[in-house]
This record gives structure tokens, C-alpha cells and sequence, in this order.
């Protein structure tokens, strides 16, 4: 069932945790669900465990690995793909996606995430929300269950808002240590991230948005009273049909646009 990557060091500062259990990886793939005229991007394709399988069954993939020493190793195992397979040496967290969309098909996204980039990284790709058809990651499962909670639940918080203002969330199945080669130690999870064609909800401004939903979590166990205390007023605040002594996780995503709105019609 294991098979030991071999000829290559895991590198801690890449977060490299390679993919070893076939049965999980199968099943990743049937989550994925590659179809011949898709264009996938994997993030951080490593040794290949995802990539040879999603070679077999999408149209075209290309692949960003920030390990240089990975890159001919990539090039040389995939050589027969090489038509429909681009391996870019680059930061996942730099890269242009767009450049990447030459035709019409919106981008499939995947990747078993280095887990220490991960967050940052998926608020950098909900900026290419119109160029991605969907998204499935491989994430700490804290990280997983942050994005898809709602309000009200321990998780909540500005990564579940701004995921959900963009994308349905899915949380797909768990993934344990002994899937990885080295083991880490945290369990994982498989999420689906799939961009609303239109958004349910739409704030004037997503900036003020985002800086609304970040001053509101400052302190998750102060009141939006307190939190918010600088931006808005608790007689605004119930203006609008907020509680000022509410915490700020029970607050809906329309109820911060609410707010948010609020604040661009002050300003105007
Ligand atoms: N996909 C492989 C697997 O499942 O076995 C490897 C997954 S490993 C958890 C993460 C991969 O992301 C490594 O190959 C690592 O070198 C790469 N990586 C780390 N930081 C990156 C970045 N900023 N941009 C692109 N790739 C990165």
C-alpha cells in the first residue's frame, strides 16, 4: 500500500509531507473528478503522487513547485505528458493565475498544501474567484474546519467569511498522519472550494469588507462594542440592526456587509 519516496529528502521548510496511501490518494481523485477537457493547476505537485493520476485523466495541468530540485524530477517522470503538462518553478503565493487562462475554461485548482502557506495562500486565490472553476485542497484539519463554519460555531471567523463570501465550502472526508511519508502531526482533511457563479451576497466594497471582518475578530471574546469601537458607533450599530454586545462569531457574512456598506455610504 506504502510506497517510500525515493531520491529525495522531505524538506521541512517546504512543508513537503508526500502522499503515500494509494487508497486516500484514489480517493482524492474521485473527489477531484479530472475530466479530459479540463485545464487543472496542482500547487505544489512534490513527487508527483496526485499529478500522475490526474495525467491520466485531465486535459491539461500545469504544475507550480517552489522546490527546484523537484522540477527535473517532475519533467522526467511526466515526460510522456508532455504535451498537456507545464511544470513552472515558482511561489504558489506570487504566481499570476491569469496568465495561465488562455482560453475559456475557468481553472480547476489543486493541491495537498504546504501546510504553513496554506491560509495565506487560499485568500490569494479567492482574488481569482472569476478564473477558477473550483478548488481542492489537502489542509490541516483545523484549517478545514475554520473554512466551512458557520456562524455561531468555534471555528467561525474571518477565513470562513471571506472563503464563503466567494465560495460554497464543502468539507470533504479526513486524511490521517500515516497517509503522508514523513507523518505530520496534525490530522487533515480534503476540502471542495467551488466559486458562486454570482455571489449570494455583495458587499460595496470588498477592502472595507475584509477590514470590517478583521478589526471584528481582533479580539474573538470582546463584543463588536469593543472591537469595532474605532469604525462605528454602537448607536450605528443598532441602527442597523446589530446588537453592539454581540461577539463578533455570531454575526452572519450579511450582517457584516451591513456594516460594511454602512461605513462606504460614510465616506462617500
Ligand atoms: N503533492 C505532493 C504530495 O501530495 O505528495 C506534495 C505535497 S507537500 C505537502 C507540499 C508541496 O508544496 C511540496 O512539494 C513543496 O515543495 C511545495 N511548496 C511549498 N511551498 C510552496 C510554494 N510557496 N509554492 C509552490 N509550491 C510550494
Amino acid at each position: 500500500m506504502s510506497k517510500k519516496p525515493v531520491g529525495h529528502k522531505a524538506r521541512k521548510r517546504f512543508g513537503q509531507n508526500f502522499l503515500q496511501d494509494q487508497g486516500i490518494i484514489h480517493r482524492i481523485i474521485r473527489a477531484i473528478s479530472p475530466h479530459p477537457t479540463d485545464h487543472l493547476v496542482e500547487i505544489g505537485p512534490g513527487l508527483g503522487a496526485l499529478t500522475e493520476e490526474i495525467l491520466n485523466a485531465a486535459g491539461d495541468l500545469d504544475a507550480i513547485e517552489l522546490d527546484r530540485d523537484l522540477v527535473p524530477i517532475l519533467r522526467t517522470k511526466f515526460f510522456n505528458y508532455a504535451e498537456h503538462f507545464r511544470v513552472h518553478q515558482a511561489d504558489a503565493m506570487k504566481f499570476d493565475y491569469t496568465s495561465l487562462c488562455d482560453d475559456q475554461r475557468p481553472l480547476r485548482i489543486v493541491g495537498n498544501l504546504p501546510y504553513n502557506i496554506s491560509t495565506q495562500l487560499i485568500f490569494h486565490l479567492l482574488s481569482y474567484n472569476k478564473q477558477i472553476a473550483d478548488m481542492h485542497f489537502m489542509l490541516q484539519k483545523e484549517v478545514v474546519e475554520r473554512l466551512a463554519a458557520k456562524a455561531g460555531e468555534k471555528h467561525y471567523g474571518r477565513l470562513s467569511l471571506m472563503a464563503q463570501y466567494y465560495c460554497q465550502v464543502e468539507n470533504l472526508f479526513l486524511v490521517p498522519p500515516e497517509a503522508f511519508n514523513p507523518v505530520p502531526k496534525v490530522d487533515s482533511a480534503i476540502v471542495r472550494l467551488t466559486p458562486h457563479k454570482q455571489l449570494p451576497f455583495v458587499a460595496r466594497d470588498v477592502d472595507q469588507l475584509q477590514s470590517v471582518v478583521k478589526t471584528a475578530f481582533n479580539q474573538r471574546r470582546k463584543t463588536l462594542r469593543n472591537n469595532l469601537k474605532e469604525l462605528i458607533s454602537a448607536e450605528a450599530l443598532e441602527s442597523l440592526e446589530i446588537n453592539p454586545g454581540e461577539r463578533p462569531e455570531r454575526l452572519t457574512l450579511q450582517e457584516f456587509i451591513r456594516i460594511s456598506d454602512f461605513l462606504c455610504e460614510q465616506e462617500k
